[in-house]
């Protein structure tokens, strides 16, 4: 099989969110789609690991938000990859509550809906929730809706580990020229290098010269600025001028 013909297919990116009791959470997901006009419904796959599944569960109820293609990195690199375990990822994003308790992320969208599930489907890795739009509306700002060609080809960012389009990074590397093995590489690691460290603005990722990178054959002692220029995050896969100093 090959990973190209997977890439054909294309999704747009949307905000999925819920509430159980007291916790809420959600996380960005590429995999949503109306599946019925009459009603509408619309179906989302969901990885059991993932915390806002549980509450999806648990409450019945999930929304879905369409995300503008000028979101800010912060917002992807916060509902995208970091866990709800961590961080309070509804906490710093403009949102509010429906009567049902779902919570709906007006944050960096363009439309909204709130749907109860139907439907639950088990995948294997992941839940597929079909659920009835019982309320939906616009935030009337005139903007594209992110796709995922534009995830991956403008912000060359790659689908989180958990998503249903997950690209294993560590299998692409491999096939990857292994520049840690060439004689600059070496020669560079065996002289004083530059310390500073550099932050992944989408996922947060922190590239520690000290410790080079195991998972793209980048070896200790490699400063920021000789890393490969096709080098990408090996945890979201942006390039390098998503990076900023630690
Ligand atoms: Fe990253």
């Amino acid at each position: 099989m090959t990973q190209d013909a997977f890439f054909k297919l294309t999704y747009g990116i949307y905000i999925i969110a819920a509430s159980a009791e007291s916790k809420s959470s959600a996380y960005l997901g590429n995999t949503a789609f109306q599946v019925t006009a009459e009603p509408p419904q619309i179906a989302i796959s969901s990885h059991k690991e993932n915390d806002t599944t549980a509450l999806i569960q648990e409450s019945g109820y999930f929304s879905l938000s369409v995300l503008k293609e000028t979101a800010s990195l912060s917002t992807i690199g916060l509902l995208g990859y970091r866990h709800g375990k961590e961080v309070d990822k509804l906490a710093s994003l403009n949102h509010y509550y429906t009567k049902n308790n779902t919570p709906v992320v007006l944050e960096d969208s363009l439309a909204w809906f709130e749907c109860r599930v139907k439907q639950t489907v088990d995948t294997g890795s992941h839940l597929l929730f079909i659920g009835e739009v019982i309320d939906n509306g616009t935030i009337g700002e005139d903007a594209r809706a992110m796709d995922y060609r534009f995830y991956r080809e403008e912000l060359k960012a790659y689908a989180s580990k958990n998503a249903p389009t997950y690209v294993n990074l560590n299998r692409l590397n491999d096939s990857i020229e292994v520049k840690a093995e060439q004689p600059v590489a070496k020669e560079k690691s065996e002289e004083a290098f530059d310390p500073r460290k550099f932050r992944c603005m989408m996922c947060e990722y922190v590239y520690d010269p000290a410790k080079g990178d195991p998972h793209g054959k980048i070896p200790p002692g490699t400063s920021f600025e000789d890393l490969p220029e096709d080098w990408i995050c090996p945890i979201c896969g942006v390039g390098k001028d998503m990076f900023d100093e630690y």
